[in-house]
């Protein structure tokens, strides 16, 4: 099946990355959001960066011109989805949230839409069980940030078709990604072991092991992560992190027990830089 359209819902830290990179990928594309701001603050960054590209030579000055022409965003979801081929959910992690949102996609897509969802961690088998059309339900994983991560983890719920997860992996390679397919388990591959790291090195911090920039400094150089557990959480979100931590102690059990210092944080609304303070703080230039 061919798609043109892809709806991407939610225009946060993720939505706007995909939509940026469904733009690259030649499609043409609905942001969608609830929230004006978001909508504003999201088209800037897509556009900062594809201004980025021209000027490194990484995107041609009439592919960015032309993918200034596709790009739509609305505010209401009706207007969003009535001609996509693809909807790619990106809205908070929350699963009653991505639920209703599943139920009212079903209710309002074209019948032969995929419906993605970009969870770090939730159920996409729930999010398919309220659709009538659980075949075209998948998970489309993207990282952060997504114009420069390589990788998309494909999810396979319970009755994803071989013929969805297809179309995932050719959506996701016209996006310049590198695809892996995963069965549905929580956390996928890639939060599961993040969570596990992030969560520990939280825990060395509440214990006084050291302080955040030397557990960051020695993960970096010693066992050569590209960023440090508090660098990365921030760029993350506090909030979206312990999220994906409740839920995986509740599926996998106590060793993903949130620490008590990170619920502390979020409680103050240290959520990452997205705040302007996480573990560490983002003064506003
Ligand atoms: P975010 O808080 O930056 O953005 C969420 C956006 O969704 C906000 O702009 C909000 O206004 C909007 N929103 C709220 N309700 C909505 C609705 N009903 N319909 C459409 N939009 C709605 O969150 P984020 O970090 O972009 O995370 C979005 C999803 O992506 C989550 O499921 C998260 O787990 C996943 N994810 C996040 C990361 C990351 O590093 N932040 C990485 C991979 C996946």
């Amino acid at each position: 099946m061919a798609i043109d359209t892809i709806a991407v819902l939610g225009a946060g830290i993720m939505g706007r990355g995909i939509a940026y990179a469904a733009l690259l990928g030649g499609y043409r594309t609905v942001l969608q959001d609830p929230s004006d701001a978001a909508l504003e603050k999201g088209v800037a960054e897509i556009w900062a960066t594809f201004e980025k590209g021209v000027v490194t030579g990484k995107v041609a000055g009439d592919v960015a011109a032309a993918a200034n022409r596709r790009l739509q965003t609305v505010r209401d979801l009706d207007d969003a989805v009535g001609e996509a081929d693809l909807v790619i959910e990106a809205a908070p992690e929350s699963i009653q949230l991505k639920v209703e949102l599943f139920a009212k996609l079903d209710e309002r897509c074209p019948k032969h839409a995929i419906l993605a969802s970009n969870t770090s961690s939730l159920s996409i088998t729930e999010m398919a069980a309220v659709t009538t059309r659980a075949p075209q339900v998948v998970g489309m994983h993207f990282f952060n940030p997504v114009h420069r991560m390589k990788l998309l983890e494909v999810v396979r719920a319970l009755e994803t078709s071989t013929a969805t997860l297809t179309a995932a992996c050719e959506v996701g390679t016209r996006m310049g990604k590198e695809c892996v397919v995963v069965r549905e388990s929580p956390g996928f591959v890639t939060s599961r072991i993040n969570a596990m790291i992030g969560n520990e090195a939280f825990y060395m911090l509440q214990e006084g092991v050291a302080s955040a920039a030397d557990i960051d400094k020695a993960l970096k150089l010693g066992l050569n992560h590209p960023m440090g557990p508090f660098e990365l959480v921030d760029l993350v979100g506090l909030d979206t992190r312990l999220s994906i931590l409740k839920f995986l102690h509740r599926t996998l059990g106590d060793k993903f027990r949130p620490c008590p210092l990170m619920e502390q944080y979020v409680a103050a609304g240290r959520l990452g830089r997205k705040s302007g303070r996480g573990v560490y703080e983002y003064p506003a230039s």
